[in-house]
């Protein structure tokens, strides 16, 4: 595969940045777009833009076809057993809020457990904060190991207690990517009849995801991290856990009757719809799964942790001017590090006058970053389109950083 001819498929990464070529590293935020999904927003707005579900005229039946279409895909695309298991959000983080108020409210009781990992974003964190507060629930959070930020699976037992109802983890970690073994997650929860819930925010962009075969109750991820637009994500829900949900936000579209004090609603996933949906989302992140299979994610995925491999090598060559955080084996695309004597804003802020995007910061990973002893971490993130040459440049311009800030 010659991943760097697919360069020219995304406009926005031939451009320069402050006079030198730029070097997009900040994937793990959002990912850049392909021109067939700019086209299909295009031909969208310019053809068929119509408000769906509701007219009887010819753009309005275009508009909802081509939304319902993006559903099936969707459903194909994470192998669901039917487009009904899939409800259009705005994105993981609004998934999440959907379910832990929805399912939340109807199923968390006081003394119930939400078991939920050290390693989460804040997305897979505070809405569970929330119902905690609504319900009188109980947080508890797996152990990550260290630095070496892998989850202490030898102690899961202990943490899968009877007072447990909901099991919700990442699939990949944004800041230390670790890759969790989903499925057996999974497993062992569903052995207790635990519900269990997988943040695939970092996942769905960059390698099969198979609802079937993780076995997970729920599902979430946004668009635009993995080629497609902002504002639109999917959340899977296996169809008779949603069935047994009510609904999130109220409004049109979602319900049979209305009467002045009482509704009735459609059956899911219609009922967790309320309003006008993203339907150009929709429609564009039907393009972004098509360009995605059309590569083959399981060859993404092998770049992928070659390209995390060959930076974390790079980067460990720098020894002890360097402290490096996640698995030495088997990470995905993304490295975080510190370099010693030189704050990750100042890394991030230099590296921008030198055409590189990465990123400082907490990543919205504040209490992983209070359990490793920082306040920040400066993070590279991959995606298919970026290259070993890439890497070299990136690893070139930390040296320049170390003798710029003479450390
Ligand atoms: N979970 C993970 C692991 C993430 O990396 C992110 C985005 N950084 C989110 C959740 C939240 O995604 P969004 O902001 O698109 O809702």
């Amino acid at each position: 595969m010659d991943w760097s001819a697919l360069r020219t498929d995304f406009p926005v990464l031939d451009q320069e940045v402050h006079g030198r070529p730029l070097l997009y590293l900040d994937n793990a935020a959002t990912t850049q777009k392909p021109r067939v999904v700019l086209e299909a927003l295009r031909h969208y707005y310019e053809h068929d833009n119509a408000n769906v579900h509701r007219g009887i005229h010819e753009l309005s039946n275009r508009a909802t076809a081509a939304f319902e279409a993006a559903r099936a895909r969707a459903a194909k695309f994470i192998n669901a057993r039917s487009a009904d298991e899939i409800v259009f959000t705005r994105g993981t983080t609004e998934g999440i809020n959907l379910v832990a108020y929805a399912w939340g409210n109807k199923n968390i009781k006081r003394g119930d457990t939400i078991l939920l990992t050290e390693m989460e974003h804040h997305s897979n964190i505070v809405p569970w904060q929330l119902l905690a507060e609504r319900t009188g629930a109980k947080l508890q959070f797996l152990p990550v190991t260290g630095d070496i930020g892998l989850l202490d699976l030898a102690r899961l037992d202990e943490w899968l207690t009877k007072e447990v109802k909901l099991f919700a983890f990442t699939h990949i970690s944004n800041s230390l990517g670790t890759i969790n073994p989903v499925n057996e997650l999974c497993a062992r929860a569903r052995k207790l009849g635990i519900t269990t819930l997988v943040d695939g925010a970092q996942s769905a962009g960059h390698r099969p995801v198979d609802v079937q075969e993780i076995g997970c109750d729920f599902l979430v991820l946004s668009g635009h991290k993995m080629c497609g637009p902002t504002g639109i994500g999917l959340l899977y829900g296996r169809q008779e856990v949603l069935e047994a949900m009510p609904p999130f936000q109220g409004g049109g579209e979602m319900i049979l009757n209305v009467d002045f004090q009482r509704s009735t609603f459609k059956h899911a996933p219609h009922k967790f719809e309320a309003g006008t949906p993203d339907i150009s989302g929709a429609i564009g992140l039907h393009a972004a799964m098509d360009y995605l299979d059309k590569i083959g994610r399981k060859q993404i995925a092998q770049h992928d942790q070659e390209l995390g491999a060959y930076a974390f090598e790079k980067l460990s060559a720098f020894g002890s001017s360097i402290r490096l955080f996640g698995p030495h084996i088997g990470r995905a695309g993304l490295v975080s590090f510190l370099l010693n004597g030189v704050h990750a804003h100042d890394v991030v802020t230099v590296a921008d006058q030198r055409g590189v995007a990465l990123r400082g910061g907490h990543h919205c990973n504040q209490p992983l970053m209070h359990k490793l002893g920082v306040e920040s971490t400066a993070r590279a993130s991959f995606f298919f389109y970026n290259t070993t040459d890439e890497i070299d440049q990136f690893v070139e311009v930390l040296h320049e950083i170390q003798k710029f800030f003479g450390v």
